[in-house]
């Protein structure tokens, strides 16, 4: 799943949530820091982490 990192500007410090595409769809709209629940919180460049192959 894509890995979406937010930075919080009431702790001033960044913060990683994993998302399932529905789930951004969802919870884009009301993203809370994961430290202090604040809503206060810009979103950064991703760091996209797809994992496409499925090598068996
Ligand atoms: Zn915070």
């Amino acid at each position: 799943m894509p890995t979406y990192e937010f930075f919080c500007q009431k702790c001033s410090k960044p913060f990683e949530v994993t998302w399932s595409i529905a789930e951004y769809e969802r919870k884009i709209k009301a993203v809370k820091c994961t430290k202090c629940g604040s809503r206060k919180v810009a979103k950064r460049i991703s760091a996209f982490q797809v994992q496409t192959s499925k090598k068996s």
